[in-house]
């Protein structure tokens, strides 16, 4: 079993009926909290699990045929079946030691909640719909690669932006046929993103640079907010809130630009590429060099590795890890000579056999053809 979490397309009502099952759905969580604490524990003996059904009952029977909650009947009645649910689990993980004792969910808290088929698993056939059971049907950003067999669905909001995710079992995925079936070598840097042994470049937006001017203006104007301090017994004003909110959007902003990019090139190479081999990046080596690791944190290097990761299981390809310690960039692909590369020289000049040729192309080349006993597979 493993997750697949894709993108809604919403529009405005659809966005609304979303935010309106996560309230149902905190909400739900919350009560079936309060009165599991207020239940005289040494009255009522019993389970947890017995327990919270018992209050899911009295829900079910009295609390939601009172005038005052008449809202709860509007939206779907697996919500709350849920939510009892995930307070269940809370309290099992809690008194097997696995988590911390269960939490009020607040407002400011993630939005999220899940249904379920009461049927049984459903089918989710490809492309850009997708049928939600008891929500509806909804558009996808990108669309299904193939179909998939699930039944609990699960809608979470990140910075403006509606997700859904359900678990499918992996050997239902069809083995998909990819253009290119040999080895094909991904240099990654910070002048162009990715470089592909076959040629093809993916060149990262640049989003940072602009924001961060952008934030910086924001930043000086408003230099004299302060968004309250609790301590001193300060409170935020107006003004400084508006311009907090206004410095987490640039924020959020940026943060989206950068994952779509991430998004449309890992799946661009697993889905082109049948076997690709990329670095095993070097975490302490980078981080040593400051400005290199700023620039490595942005493009998100890491989120790269991560999403080729788990999309191999979506698109049946394979993806390598090459040893951290094998020179791609130092070494010329023509003759194997190694020769020092400073990370200015942007073309690769071989001081043996006078080959010339890009940078980045010579390290994917190497990539591509590295010893077998250089590499490892990429764990999903
Ligand atoms: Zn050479």
């Amino acid at each position: 079993m493993y997750a697949i979490k894709v993108e809604l397309k919403l529009n405005n009502k659809e966005r609304t009926k979303m935010a309106q099952h996560a309230g149902f759905a905190r909400f739900v969580y919350n009560h079936g909290l309060y009165l599991m604490q207020q239940l005289d524990h040494k009255e009522y003996k019993g389970s947890s699990g017995k327990k919270i059904n018992e209050i899911k009952k009295i829900f079910t029977g009295f609390t939601k045929k009172q005038p005052e909650f008449e809202w709860i009947n509007k939206l779907s009645s697996r919500v709350y079946q849920n939510s009892f649910a995930s307070l269940k689990n809370a309290f099992t993980r809690w008194h097997k030691g696995l988590g911390k004792s269960p939490q009020f969910k607040r407002q400011k808290d993630q939005r999220s909640f899940t249904v379920d088929s009461s049927n049984g698993k459903v089918v989710l056939d490809t492309g850009k719909r997708i049928k939600i059971p008891t929500l509806g049907t909804f558009m996808l950003k990108e669309s299904l690669p193939c179909r998939y067999v699930t039944q609990t669905f699960t809608i979470s909001e990140t910075a403006g932006r509606w997700f859904v995710s359900f678990s499918v079992d992996a050997q239902k995925v069809p083995p998909l046929m990819h253009e290119v079936a040999e080895p094909v070598g991904v240099d990654l840097g910070v002048k162009c993103f990715a470089t592909c042994s076959d040629g093809s470049k993916y060149v990262a937006p640049q989003p940072y640079q602009k924001a961060k001017t952008k934030l910086g203006k924001q930043q000086w104007r408003n230099r004299n907010k302060v968004l309250g301090n609790h301590r001193l017994g300060v409170k935020a004003s107006n003004n400084a809130k508006k311009h907090y909110a206004k410095l987490a959007k640039i924020h959020a902003h940026v943060a989206n630009i950068r994952k779509d990019f991430l998004h449309k090139t890992t799946t661009e190479l697993a889905k082109k590429y049948a076997l690709l081999h990329i670095e095993d990046l070097n975490t302490s080596g980078m981080i040593a060099n400051h400005k290199l690791a700023s620039a490595i944190s942005d493009l998100g290097f890491y989120e790269f590795r991560r999403q080729l990761g788990y999309k191999q299981k979506h698109y049946g390809n394979q993806v390598m890890l090459v040893d951290r310690w094998y020179p791609s960039s130092k070494t010329c692909h023509n003759c194997a000579n190694v020769q020092p590369m400073p990370l200015s020289e942007r073309t690769y000049a071989c001081y043996h056999c006078g080959h010339v040729v890009d940078r980045d192309l010579n390290a994917a080349l190497n990539l591509a053809s590295v010893p077998i006993g250089k590499l490892k597979p990429l764990e999903p």
